[in-house]
C-alpha cells in the first residue's frame, strides 16, 4: 500500500505499507505551508516523522508559526511564536470511523496540510491576553492600566466580578 501525503499543496507519494511492514521504519518530513488566519502571520513549519514502533504506526510533528494577535483586555499587539503538537496513529482501516486521534488512510491519501490546520485551530484558545494578569484598559478614561494607574474611581462591585469572570471564560 502506497499513500500519497499532501505537503504543502504539493502530492508527496509515500510507501506507507514499508513502514506498516517493519518495525522500527520511518520517514521524516519537514516542510511549510500557508495558512490563511487572520492571527497566523507566517508560513506554518511542519517538521515531524511518521514511524512504526512496536508494529504502531504515529505520526509525530511540530507545526511552528508566528502568532499576531490583540489581547482581548487591553488591545495591545500579542506577537509570539506558536508551536503545535500534531501526534496521531495511522491505521489502515476502521469499524469505528468517529475518532480524531486515529487517522484512518485507506482511501490512500493523508491530506497533511488539513490535519496539520485542524489540529492548529484546535489548539487555539478563543481569545489572546499579552499576558496572563493583564489588567486591561479603564472602563472609565480608557487608560492601558497596565502602563499607568489612572485616578479614575472604579466601584468595586462584585457583581461586575461575577461578569467579569464571564468574559473571561
Ligand atoms: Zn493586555
Ligand atoms: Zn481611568
Amino acid at each position: 500500500m502506497g499513500i500519497v501525503f499532501v505537503f504543502g499543496g504539493q502530492a508527496v507519494y509515500i510507501e506507507l505499507d514499508a513502514i506498516f511492514a517493519s518495525e522500527g521504519e520511518r520517514r521524516d518530513f519537514d516542510y511549510e505551508f500557508v495558512l490563511e488566519d487572520e492571527v497566523i502571520a507566517s508560513p506554518v513549519q511542519v517538521r515531524g516523522c511518521v514511524f512504526n514502533k512496536t508494529g504502531i504506526v504515529s505520526l509525530n510533528a511540530s507545526a511552528v508559526y508566528l502568532l499576531n494577535a490583540s489581547c482581548a483586555r487591553c488591545g495591545e499587539s500579542v506577537s509570539r511564536t506558536e508551536s503545535v503538537n500534531i501526534d496521531h496513529t495511522l491505521i489502515s482501516h476502521s469499524e469505528n470511523d468517529d475518532n480524531d486521534y486515529f487517522i484512518v488512510v485507506d482511501n490512500m491519501r493523508l491530506d497533511l496540510d488539513e490535519l496539520v490546520s485542524e489540529d492548529i485551530f484546535l489548539a487555539m484558545p478563543s481569545r489572546y491576553l499579552c499576558s496572563e494578569d493583564c489588567k486591561g484598559l479603564c472602563s472609565i478614561c480608557g487608560a492601558n492600566l497596565n502602563r499607568e494607574a489612572c485616578s479614575c474611581k472604579r466601584i468595586a462591585d462584585p457583581r461586575w466580578d461575577v461578569l467579569n469572570d464571564l468574559f473571561d471564560n
